[in-house]
């Protein structure tokens, strides 16, 4: 019988895929600095930085330096949140709103990441907010948006 790749593709040992969902990975790149980001924040375990494809000004993610499939694999899950509560109080501060959601909906970039959005009364989205929905912000105002944010952390 014909090997088809499909059942090649099953033969591999999971280590491999996995090396390799890493290699090629967007935001395994950004954190190597492969690809650059607008950086907002950063500690041992944790990257902040601007949503290339924001759905409001201020969008941010927070994505897990090391490579896991979602959020729920993160073993330090709580230290997630802790770091996305800074970034959400320098949004707070910077995008003059006390209104930040949070979206893991974990679709995507297959790399675990937090969705911050900054929301504002009359801003394009209903209760939850349209993913299609996405502002189109020129890179000097991105670089002015990065900076405010950075510029909000005590
Ligand atoms: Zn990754």
């Amino acid at each position: 019988m014909k090997e088809t790749s499909r059942s090649r593709f099953k033969s591999w040992q999971p280590h491999f895929i996995f090396v390799m969902a890493m290699e090629d990975c967007v935001f395994c790149k950004i954190v190597r600095g492969e690809i650059p980001c607008y950086k907002i924040h950063e500690d041992d375990d944790f990257l902040a930085f601007l949503d290339i494809n924001p759905v409001n000004p201020g969008h941010t993610l927070v994505i897990s330096k090391k490579h896991f499939r979602w959020v729920w694999d993160i073993p330090n899950i709580g230290d997630n949140f802790s770091f996305s509560r800074e970034v959400v109080k320098a949004l707070q501060k910077a995008m003059n709103t006390e209104w930040v959601v949070c979206d893991i909906a974990g679709t995507g970039i297959a790399h675990a990441h937090t969705h911050l959005v900054p929301r504002h009364k009359g801003d394009g989205h209903e209760e939850f907010i349209n993913p299609k929905l996405v502002k189109s912000i020129p890179k000097e105002e991105m670089e002015e948006i990065a900076n405010k944010i950075r510029n909000s952390f005590k």
